[in-house]
């Protein structure tokens, strides 16, 4: 009886420990107030993508995207309705991609997206899909819309994740001096070099 008794609480202990360390390794690649994976998961997977693009051939484009004048939704409807935002925001979005797409909170109230396989034109369509669906989304349950600006670049030949990412987030701070609720595309990098 003792030897069964032992086992059962062995088995208890083991279960409770397995789902502590569930618990810890979700806290630790993803954001808790969206669940979004977080920006040290996101470089992991990203790194990832980058290889395969590479070995295939195949494109791959970043989206940064960042809400428009989001202080103004803190300011005016508090801090708890801000958070309800970002979650529908981040929900709407995840609706609207591929399973293959990567997605993360990049910072605040800012979101990265890695597209594998898409072209700019093609990220220029999910981005615009996507900043549709948020703005949607956010004014149906929330208490404001909001919208969101961005920038798109694909990845060019011997660039890595973080020079992507500075290229698409130039195109981002141009959306966003040119009046917020847009998207820009990076040219590529080598059109510019090729001779007319
Ligand atoms: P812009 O259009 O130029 O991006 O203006 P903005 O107001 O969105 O930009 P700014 O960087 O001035 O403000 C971002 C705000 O986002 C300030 C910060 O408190 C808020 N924020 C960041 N993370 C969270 C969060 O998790 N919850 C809430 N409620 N607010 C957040
Ligand atoms: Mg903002
Ligand atoms: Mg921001």
């Amino acid at each position: 009886l003792y030897a069964a008794i032992l086992a059962l609480a062995l088995l208890a202990v083991g279960f409770t420990v397995d789902r502590f360390q569930g618990r810890l390794e979700r806290a630790a690649t993803h954001d808790q107030l969206t669940g979004a994976l977080n920006r040290l998961a996101f470089s992991a997977v990203a790194e990832q993508a980058l290889k395969s693009s590479r070995r295939s051939g195949e494109p791959l484009s970043a989206i940064i995207m960042d809400a428009d004048d989001f202080k103004r939704v803190n300011d005016g409807y508090g801090h708890p309705e801000g958070d309800k935002v970002l979650v529908t925001a981040v929900r709407a979005a995840l609706d609207s991609l591929r399973e293959s797409d990567l997605f993360c909170r990049w910072g605040g109230e800012e979101f990265l997206f890695l597209l594998p396989g898409c072209d700019t034109q093609e990220a220029l369509a999910v981005a615009q899909k996507v900043r549709q669906a948020i703005a949607q989304a956010t004014a149906r349950s929330c208490r404001v819309g909001i919208s969101m600006s961005g920038g798109i670049a694909c990845l060019a030949e011997g660039e890595d994740i973080d020079a992507l990412v500075r290229r698409a987030d130039d195109e981002l701070l141009k959306a966003k001096r040119l009046g917020r609720d847009r998207v820009l595309c990076a040219a590529d990098p080598s059109a510019a070099h090729s001779p007319l």
